[in-house]
């Protein structure tokens, strides 16, 4: 039987990759496994992994029989292995296969350490700092996981977990009771019923005598998920080939899974720096070169890759037994969503072209609300016309509440003139002008108090307007700001002109005139039945004097009456009715050219939740189509 040293004579000595290894997985997987990995893929994107534990594969052994080179055989990611205690801790190997990527990726994350990385090669030395962090510097072994996550494109979605080995007897600086925990921290990854334990017993121990055997019998007594490994082939003490043979044949000890033997690096194999991909070459040559075993290759009882076929199809089995549970949780997710969502606002959809539609939708809901707003339907919580309709009644109420000064004022300027400027004329036959003067002083006092409505009913409007944009663009902080921005700039513009028309009006007053037809009504009005009454006043002075007073006061009759119109039909015609106009059209132009991805952009937390039941709508239903091709 060749020695160790000379089997790998012919074999170049490489140097370790520092890209991926090819994990065994891989290469076996593809045509018969990617389709339920690729499943696995997608549901895990739904978080599935809550619903679906994936078959853990936990290595059990005696110290030094192999498990961590099985495994980094297996995951093709190299792990600290040596002679002595070497696995102190739980290594939680979580291998993440990552689409359309070439790079490798890891993530060791234990207490409250996360650490990043990029380079294979470091592997060993952040697991080795790991574990002297958990467990201390020596000897002694922890509880604590280390969790290893390895996201690559040539690794196969699987979770394996490295364990300490089973010690018997303490070495200087461990505890009496290292045995014993050791067992009690591995039973309590072994006895999962989704772990598939790997019992590594070396071809040159005494099987029957291991304790990894015994425990995982223990756990599982039907071995239904129990696959025992024969490791260091390559060291088996010369004589006993045959009963390693009979063992690997389920003829000693019968297990359900049955046998596989596979020979892995070796300590001076990895101190040459042989692959790991070498390693699988050097592997095949060995078992097809010896004299005992070979016949194991073609009874697919030998290789690591013979392991990872098996355990691939392990995987499958898995997973196809969970798919009618799964596919019931997804259903049922579904429609509990489904019904959740029914209940919350619809929002913008995601698709481009839905989402223009939706678009033009929503701007035409708020030029429908302002339209009807305008046109005197209560669409928000306050009625538009009554504040409006107060305010111009309170004009109104300004300008008749000026009459009595003005009236006041107009027979104080009569008597005054009387009394300095009468010539020989009789009294009461005083200048027209003047008269003129004292009517257009009264009136542009008018002016200020115009304005004022003008101020108060802008902000009403403006409010009014607002509000329908709040509620109209409630989720859509962006549209909101825009339509809001809109508003104001329309509201000042149109402000400026009203305000440039009373401007205008008072002008005009300026003119002080009236039809005459309007004037003698207004006149006659001042007696109303009684047109003709003869004075009781025998001073006919007077009585002159007071005519004049009173056609002043029939002009302002006249003045009010115009004002008290004209200053709020300004208003609703340039604040109201033009304004929203021009809102409305400028809303609509919105639609040319917009980024609805953006303009639509929501903001809050109704939407954020409704977006997010979506998504997982969406991805809820791709993951039950896939399913409905397994089930
Ligand atoms: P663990 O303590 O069970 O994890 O064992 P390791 O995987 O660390 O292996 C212990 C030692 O045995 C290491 O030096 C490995 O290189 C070596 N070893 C593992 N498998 C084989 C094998 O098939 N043949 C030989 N010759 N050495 C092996
Ligand atoms: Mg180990």
């Amino acid at each position: 039987m060749e020695s160790e040293e000379d089997s790998y004579e012919d074999i170049p000595c490489s140097t370790e990759n520092r890209k991926p290894m090819e994990g065994l997985f891989h290469s076996h997987l593809e045509e018969r496994v990617r389709p339920y990995i690729d499943l696995i893929d997608s549901l895990r994107l739904i978080g599935i992994e809550d619903d679906l534990a994936l078959p853990t594969i936990a290595v059990i052994g005696d110290q030094s029989s192999g498990k961590s080179s099985v495994l980094e055989a297996l995951s093709g990611v190299a792990l600290p292995r040596g002679s002595g205690i070497v696995t102190r801790c739980p290594l939680e190997l979580k291998l993440r296969k990552i689409r359309g990527g070439v790079y490798w990726r890891a993530i060791i994350s234990y207490n409250d350490e996360y650490i990043e990385f990029d380079d294979p090669s470091l592997v060993e030395r952040h697991v080795e700092t790991a574990q002297n962090k958990l467990a201390g510097e020596g000897v002694g072994i922890c509880d604590d996981l280390i969790t290893l996550e390895i996201m690559a494109p040539d690794v196969c979605d699987l979770t394996l977990i490295d364990l300490p080995g089973i010690a018997r007897v303490p070495v200087k600086g461990q505890p009496e009771d290292i045995g014993y925990q050791i067992k009690n921290l591995i039973r309590k990854y072994i006895e999962r019923d989704e772990t598939i334990n790997l019992v590594v017993v070396p071809c040159n121990v005494d099987i029957a005598t291991t304790e990894a055997l015994k425990m995982a019998q223990e756990v599982d007594p039907e071995g239904k998920r129990t696959l025992a490994i024969l490791t260091k082939p390559d060291l088996v003490d010369r004589g006993t080939e045959r009963n390693v043979l009979d063992i690997v044949r389920n003829q000693v000890i019968p297990l359900s899974k049955g046998y596989v033997i596979v020979k892995c690096r070796g300590q001076k194999q990895i101190d040459d720096r042989i692959s790991l991909a070498d390693a699988t070459r050097v592997e095949r040559d060995f078992f097809r070169r010896h004299e005992f075993f070979s016949c194991l290759l073609y009874e697919e009882k030998a290789t690591v890759q013979c392991l990872a076929t098996k355990l691939t199809q392990d995987l499958v089995d898995h997973i196809k037994k969970s798919l009618p549970l799964l596919s019931e949780q997804i259903k049922k997710q579904l429609w509990d969503l489904r019904k959740d969502l029914s209940l919350c606002e619809p929002g913008p959809p995601l698709d481009p072209q839905k989402r223009k539609a939706f678009f033009i939708d929503t701007l035409t809901q708020f030029n429908d609300k302002v339209n009807r707003l305008v046109s005197g339907e209560v669409v928000n919580e306050d009625n538009l016309f009554i504040l409006i309709r107060t305010e111009f009644k309170a004009w109104k109420n300004h300008l008749d509440g000026t009459k009595q000064s003005y009236h006041t004022t107009v027979q104080n300027v009569i008597n005054d003139y009387d009394y300095k400027h009468r010539g020989r004329e009789l009294p009461g036959f005083s200048d027209y002008n003047v008269f003129e003067m004292v009517v257009k002083r009264l009136v542009i006092e008018l002016k200020v108090p115009a304005i004022d409505t003008l101020r108060v009913i802008r902000d009403i409007i403006q409010k009014q307007l607002s509000d329908v944009c709040k509620a109209c663009f409630l989720n859509y902080p962006f549209l909101q700001c825009v339509a809001m921005n809109k508003i104001d700039n329309i509201q000042s513009k149109q402000e400026e002109k009203v305000e440039q028309r009373i401007w205008e009006q008072f002008e005009m007053e300026q003119l002080v005139y009236t039809q005459d037809g309007i004037y003698f009504k207004a006149l006659n009005e001042m007696h109303p039945g009684e047109p003709d009454k003869p004075s009781e006043d025998n001073h006919a002075s007077l009585d002159s004097r007071n005519k004049y007073p009173e056609m002043l006061q029939a002009y302002y009759e006249i003045v009010v009456q115009r004002l008290a119109d004209q200053v709020p039909m300004l208003i609703r015609y340039f604040m109201l009715k033009e304004s929203v106009q021009l809102l409305c059209s400028e809303m609509l132009a919105l639609m040319d050219g917009a980024n609805v991805m953006e303009v639509l952009r929501e903001e809050s937390d109704s939407s954020r939740h409704r977006v997010d039941m979506q998504n997982r709508v969406d991805r809820l239903t791709i993951a039950q189509e896939k399913l409905s091709n397994f089930v």
